[in-house]
């Protein structure tokens, strides 16, 4: 009897037109993160299979791929019907239940007995071998049985995939990626949208610690778990912060601060071909984030930025970072460069044009090119450890 993984796909079915382009980008994105297993994979009209002999911890990592609605472990069996017939009690006998339900499908038209009258015969088969009854509406044990050409296939649970769109299906956004909750939190949002992400991450050493910097790292290998494909690059920040914060009304530091940020996040979305700029701002969290301050902040750029969490609460936010494995790095104490120069007032309904005269004293356009040319990007994120270094 073989084992091997049937996977269905999510929201990608109703999308008719693009069908081939999403079970191929599926595909692809499957393979890079089985890279590490011998595995065979076969794609059809509404549904993968993957062969192997480490069926167990494949299933596990297909549960970070998105694009996937369910996950199936199943057992195959040669379409005959003694065979069929002693592989389901072999299945059936493994599992705990009193009540049950067994579903035909049979694609194999040429298969002798219709489905239904295939599912009352198992049904009677299983009633005789164990102490149990039958439920066609709430069942313990649904079973489930393919019949196809030469193969049958015979599964019971089904795990549940993330859904989603398969990552990369809209193309890039470059996250800004900070270390605090939320900004991982809105990678993870619009990975499940089909955003690939690069990542983009302002450090002011030596005012913020190499920590820091690992902690961020960390976290892009974190959610790379649901991606396999992302980037950081880190901008150095310290030049244009200090001059920030000798030129500008310390109630209007952070203000003109994410200005700068945006600016950068522009220039660097454009050349590294991101569609989107992604944040994790969240409205009214913080002061930066009245819509005012949002106003005044995003007037800098025309660019289309995505804010997955500015709708959320804090808790909703936090009991998704629970979920994705990020909170717990998240909450690590390492100073951001959005926290050091903090004045103890900080503006929260902006003026713009108070920010653009602000601005006009000090030449920023000279010390945003100094950032973006002298950008560290870290590719190939998934080969270390960050965590060993926190
Ligand atoms: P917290 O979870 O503590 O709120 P945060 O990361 O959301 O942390 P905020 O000060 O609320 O921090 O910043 C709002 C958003 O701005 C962040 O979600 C992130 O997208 C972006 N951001 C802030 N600081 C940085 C940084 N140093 N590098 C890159 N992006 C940043
Ligand atoms: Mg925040």
């Amino acid at each position: 009897m073989g084992k091997l993984i049937l996977i269905k796909y999510g929201e990608l079915t109703t999308k008719k037109g693009n069908r081939r382009t999403f079970i191929k980008l599926l595909k692809n994105n499957i393979s890079k993160i089985l890279k590490d297993f011998d595995f065979n994979i076969r794609d059809m009209y509404d549904r993968m299979y993957i062969e192997s002999k480490n069926i167990d911890e494949i299933a596990n990592k297909l549960t970070n791929v998105f694009g996937i609605h369910s996950i199936v472990i199943c057992y195959k069996v040669n379409t005959n019907i003694e065979d069929i017939n002693n592989l389901v009690i072999e299945v059936v006998g493994k599992e705990k239940f009193t009540t049950f339900k067994v579903e035909t499908k049979r694609s194999y038209k040429e298969f002798p007995i219709q489905s239904m009258e295939f599912s009352r015969k198992l049904g009677a088969l299983i009633l005789k071998k164990f102490d149990c009854k039958v439920d066609v509406h709430n069942p313990d044990l649904l079973i489930h049985i393919e019949i196809h050409k030469d193969y049958t296939y015979i599964y019971t649970n089904e795990i549940k995939g993330l859904g989603g769109y398969p990552v990369g299906i809209q193309g890039k956004g470059l996250l800004m990626l900070s270390g605090g909750i939320d900004s991982p939190v809105a990678g993870y949002l619009a990975l499940k949208r089909g955003v690939d992400l690069e990542c983009l991450y302002f450090e002011s050493p030596p005012h913020t610690s190499i920590e820091a910097k690992n902690k961020v790292l960390e976290l892009a290998n974190i959610i790379n778990k649901y991606s396999g494909n992302i980037k950081v690059h880190i901008v150095p920040f310290t030049h244009l912060q200090e001059e920030i914060y000798k030129n500008v009304d310390p109630t209007y530091n952070i203000t003109i601060m994410r200005r700068m940020m945006y600016r950068i996040a522009h220039k660097v979305a454009l050349k590294r071909n991101c569609k989107i700029i992604i944040n994790g701002e969240s409205i009214g969290q913080v002061a930066s984030q009245t819509l005012t301050s949002m106003i005044a902040i995003n007037s800098v750029t025309n660019y289309p930025i995505i804010r997955p969490v500015a709708c959320l609460d804090k808790l909703e936010i936090i009991d998704i970072s629970k979920k994705i494995g990020t909170y717990e790095t998240s909450i690590l104490p390492y100073e951001d460069c959005c926290t050091i120069f903090l004045p103890d007032h900080p503006v929260i309904n902006p003026n713009v044009n108070k920010c653009i005269d602000m601005e006009k004293t000090f030449d920023y356009e000279s010390l945003i090119d100094e950032c973006v040319n002298n950008i560290e990007t870290i590719t190939n994120i998934d080969k270390k450890t960050f965590k060993e270094l926190l």
